[in-house]
């Protein structure tokens, strides 16, 4: 993806207000991300573990969303994300809620998706992390690029519905 700006990434949240966006943590090193090797940008806040970024291009432009990472419960299973695909044991992947844009989100509604914990989607596929297994598929890195962005157009969609 194109290198993103600090104020880029705040001006693209769609389900946080105006004031969240502006105080939320974007990380300093932006200038030492791997862009070109993302399909989306992700991050945890460090001071708040809880709280993670996401954003994405789409046909109307960079979508950020504000997610809130679901605690672990502890015991170690196996479980995949609904984005890249990627199978984790422990606590590799997390349920991750986002609060509706608009009036749905204020009145509560929120979707949620079980997405790799790091974010990190984009450097397993094209093997520059390791969960450790994958399933073997015939797919080409593209094609599972192009899966892994469906995914995330179809999860950004239902945060704006
Ligand atoms: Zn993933």
């Amino acid at each position: 993806m194109v290198p993103l700006t600090e104020s880029a990434i705040r001006a693209s949240f769609v389900n946080c207000s105006k004031g969240e966006a502006k105080r939320l943590a974007v990380p300093r090193d932006l200038d030492a991300q791997p862009w070109t090797d993302l399909d989306f940008f992700g991050w945890h806040d460090p001071a708040a573990a809880q709280r993670a970024y996401l954003v994405a291009e789409s046909a109307s432009g960079l979508v950020g969303v504000a997610l809130r990472v679901a605690p672990h419960t502890g015991h170690a299973r196996r479980s995949m994300c609904s984005l890249c695909l990627t199978t984790h044991t422990g606590d590799g992947v997390s349920l991750m809620t986002a609060r509706k844009a608009g009036p749905s989100g204020r009145h509560g509604n929120s979707v949620g998706a079980y997405i790799c914990t790091d974010l990190a989607c984009s450097l397993y596929l094209r093997g520059r992390k390791d969960a450790g297994r994958r399933i073997e598929e015939s797919l080409t890195l593209a094609e599972k690029v192009e899966r892994t962005r469906n995914n995330l157009l179809g999860f950004l969609a239902n945060v704006a519905g």
